[in-house]
């Protein structure tokens, strides 16, 4: 069945994941490329993300762990097999994939990612016990390198996301050149990490025929919240409080704000108390490996504490900042409305220290109040437009990270912005051909997901399930709902005639 959609010369797109009837995670894409070879064809299929899907209960297996992308005919075939993955970056739902894939006893081509996704994949696979002799070969990849698998050249772009080492990639087939984005938005004032490649996505510019890009921003107009933004809304909000203890709660899997907070305390001389879960000292750990030290930022201007003893914490003067992932305040930190301030960086998460907060009467601000106080990684409607604009608005955009009926909703939208989509809408499992002509449909199965289960032998076993439409309905209430997400597109819409009538 697969097999049959690339009998002919051509280069080939299908999202496996990633563009769901409502459901965003899992991602998963896979371009092939089938070139003429003397009489007979070679292909060459490269796989772009294997993350894993949320909403996996969702799908309404007992007892499942978690469900994955279907890739399997690409690992095991030898017809159909991958020459090689890319991942863009660490977050579970490009990366998590993975483990599960290994402990179900297949084996993965060579993996290319960065070395902090790696650092983060190492880590999967030992908390997973795979036995180092079945881990993938990896390969290292940095901003501006080339590689070539096949027939297919791959380059490499920097991406400012929430951590460290995300990538897009420039995918050139002779049929077709694609800027495969990843999660990302334009900003760049990243900390500690190159931003997003402009110059080169400029440099490049005549060649990009079809952008597949992360549209999960796009309900928002203008361009994306700045980390310089983030950071120096923290630095005005301790300064103008004035409270010696500042409590600043922040997200495990964004470590991009264990370092803005930890800057506008460094910046504000108030020392900083490292205390969270265990999973944002994982991540602190991990960061403090990559390379950051945060002793060498500090110099002598600051003390840094990792632990929070009566005597850790007597060391800091009644002067510091708490930076972590906690939900509650311990006695040891002696906060009352006098002395202490809260700065929630999160919407829901931090729900029960909010409670805590109010409990104590301690005042806090939150992102409800500034919304500049989350980071965030994903571009909004301002930052395609400029993406567009820098590669002269020739290329077609082909949405990924995003629910169908934001896509079909935002079509009208897009045409005032001058910006050219793909004209059917991607659903998960079909197959696009893409040329410098067009983008054509040529196979349109229905999506699955393998529902994954462990019966305590140690091996990950796969069920197949069709994807259903209301197969992550819980995620997209939590998150943004159709109705809201069509509103907004006509305020959008509105606001650009108006523009656009003035200047005439
Ligand atoms: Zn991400």
């Amino acid at each position: 069945m697969m097999t049959k959609a690339f009998d002919s010369i051509g280069f080939y797109w299908q999202p496996l994941g990633g563009n769901n009837i409502d459901q965003i995670s899992g991602h998963c894409y896979c371009y092939t490329d089938v070139v003429k070879c003397g009489r007979q064809s070679e292909k060459t299929s490269i796989i772009v993300d294997v993350g894993k899907f949320d909403n996996h209960q969702a799908l309404g297996i007992k007892n499942s762990a978690a469900a994955v992308p279907d890739i399997r005919n690409l690992l095991e075939s030898d017809k159909d097999r991958a020459q090689a993955v890319f991942i863009t970056h660490s977050h579970p739902d490009h990366l998590n994939g993975i483990p599960h894939y290994l402990k179900a006893g297949y084996v993965f081509p060579p993996l290319y990612a960065g070395k902090y996704t790696f650092m983060i994949l190492y880590d999967l696979l030992k908390e997973y016990q795979i036995p180092r002799s079945r881990w993938p070969k990896f390969n290292v990849i940095n901003d501006g390198d080339v590689i070539n698998i096949g027939s297919l050249e791959i380059e490499v772009l920097a991406s400012s996301h929430t951590c460290f080492d995300s990538f897009g990639l420039i995918i050139k087939s002779k049929p077709a050149t694609v800027y495969h984005s990843g999660d990302m938005k334009v900003d760049q004032s990243t900390c500690f990490r190159r931003p997003t490649n402009l110059k080169r996505l400029k440099e490049r510019a005549g060649e990009i025929d079809y952008v597949v890009g992360d549209f999960y921003g796009i309900y928002s107009d203008g361009m994306a919240v700045k980390e310089v933004d983030t950071y120096r809304k923290l630095v005005s909000l301790i300064k103008k409080m004035q409270k010696p203890k500042v409590f600043i709660p922040v997200y495990p899997t964004h470590p991009e704000m264990y370092l803005i907070a930890f800057m506008a305390a460094l910046k504000l001389k108030k020392n900083v108390i490292f205390y969270g879960n265990p999973d944002f000292f994982t991540y602190l750990k991990m960061i403090i490996e990559y390379g950051i030290s945060f002793e060498k930022l500090a110099g002598k201007r600051i003390k840094i504490s990792y632990a929070h003893n009566r005597e850790d914490v007597a060391e800091m003067d009644n002067n510091y900042a708490v930076i972590g992932t906690f939900n509650d305040i311990p006695d040891v930190f002696e906060a009352s409305h006098k002395d202490s301030f809260g700065i929630i960086t999160a919407s829901t998460y931090f729900n029960p220290l909010k409670g805590r907060l109010n409990s104590y009467n301690i005042r806090f601000v939150s992102v409800n109040d500034y919304p500049e106080l989350q980071g965030y990684g994903h571009g909004f409607l301002g930052d395609w437009e400029y993406v567009n604009n820098l590669l002269s608005g020739r290329a077609v955009f082909i949405p990924t990270h995003c629910p169908v009926f934001m896509i079909d909703d935002f079509r009208q939208l897009a045409k005032c912005c001058g910006l050219k989509l793909i004209s059917q809408t991607p659903q998960n499992n079909q197959i696009y051909k893409l040329s410098k002509k067009d983008a054509q449909l040529v196979s349109s199965f229905p999506a699955k997901w393998l529902v994954v289960l462990y019966n305590g032998d140690d091996m990950a076993y796969f069920s197949e399930v069709f994807q259903k439409p209301t197969s992550g309905t819980g995620f997209l209430k939590r998150t943004i709902s159709r109705k809201r997400c069509q509103r907004r597109f006509k305020i959008y819409m509105a606001q650009r005639y108006r523009k656009q009538h003035e200047q005439n």
